[in-house]
């Protein structure tokens, strides 16, 4: 990745003259089946500025109360774009249900905000993945509504991984399309936002916006496409570490762990009499890091192999005695 980026031709992305910026973008349109793409530095940046280009102010988004996009994004979308989010409970499934979406959708009256949107997200922040088959209802539904549909895919080669599926059948029901080259894939940073030409169109100016229009933005670019390239047909890897993940630590008597079977590449556990903050500090103390409270957050990377799974079992066991 780091040869691929010192090889990376460049030039000013801000006047769209950046050939490894545009080899991304085309190559992430042509995954997610849209007509165009743009480079973000940041998912919570391409999430924004999908929500500005779907909503005016005033108008709003349906949204689960646990979404990246509400939750995470310190409120972005109401400070700089006047967008009310409407949030939701969700299904323990991870899905949004169907009937309660319908009846959040506000009628067209000057009392209410106006419904633009739906914004979903694939695999979940907790890490559940998404069926094509109800991405494809809620389509229906937002066709019915007249509503657009934007999923935030910060995790969506995950899901098609752990789904076995190509991964345009879940975001091809999108009209926008975030995903994130980071994390999981293993790039230094950035996102890509896919949808219609006209979608992107209206969404680089937004990103001239809120400032993330960059200048030789090829060099993490290259960085971006040797993910795709590299990094996307082993997460199922990670998958299966985060089972055996489970699997050993629940081991312990004292730990309970919530893994779903829709889980990809994270491993929530509970403590039951265990103080958390005594065993948080001595695993940091043995190298072993997580986040969260009550549920635990363990996440698996392609940094880490089985055997680094072995070691952090046993460093966390020798707290158990
Ligand atoms: C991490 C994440 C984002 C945002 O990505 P950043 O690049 O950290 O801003 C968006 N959505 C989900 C679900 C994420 O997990």
């Amino acid at each position: 990745m780091m040869q691929a980026m010192q090889d990376a031709k460049m030039g000013d992305d801000v006047y769209g003259e950046d050939p490894t910026v545009n080899q991304l973008q085309l190559k992430v349109a042509r995954i997610t089946g849209h007509e165009d793409a743009l480079f973000f530095p940041s998912g919570t940046q391409s999430n924004l500025v999908a929500l500005l280009t779907h909503c005016k102010r005033a108008d709003e988004y349906i949204v689960a109360q646990t979404a990246h996009t509400y939750k995470y994004e310190g409120g972005g979308a109401a400070a700089l774009g006047g967008i009310q989010p409407q949030p939701m409970e969700r299904n323990s499934d991870g899905t949004l249900d169907l009937e309660h979406i319908e009846k959040l959708i506000k009628a067209d009256d000057f009392h209410f905000a106006k419904t633009r949107l739906v914004a979903l997200e694939n695999t979940t922040t907790d890490g559940m993945a998404i069926s094509a088959s109800y991405c494809q209802k809620v389509r229906q539904l937002c066709d019915r509504n007249r509503l657009a549909l934007h999923l935030d895919g910060a995790r969506v080669f995950n899901a098609a991984a752990k789904l076995n599926v190509d991964v345009m059948e879940l975001t091809k029901h999108f009209d926008s399309v975030s995903v994130c080259l980071s994390k999981g894939l293993g790039a230094p940073v950035g996102s890509v936002l896919s949808g219609s030409h006209e979608f992107v169109s209206s969404a680089r100016r937004w990103r001239k916006v809120v400032g993330g229009g960059m200048r030789q933005a090829g060099i993490i670019a290259a960085a971006g496409i040797y993910a795709l390239d590299h990094n996307v047909s082993r997460l199922s890897e990670d998958h299966s570490n985060a089972e055996y993940l489970a699997n050993r630590l629940s081991e312990f008597d004292d730990i309970s762990i919530e893994f779903g079977g829709a889980c990809t590449n994270m491993v929530f556990l509970r403590l039951k009499s265990t103080n958390h903050d005594e065993f948080a500090s001595f695993a940091e103390s043995k190298g072993v890091l997580f986040t969260g409270r009550n549920p635990i957050r363990m996440v698996t990377h392609k940094d880490l192999a089985k055997s680094d799974i072995d070691l952090a079992v046993e460093r966390l066991g020798a707290y158990f005695g």
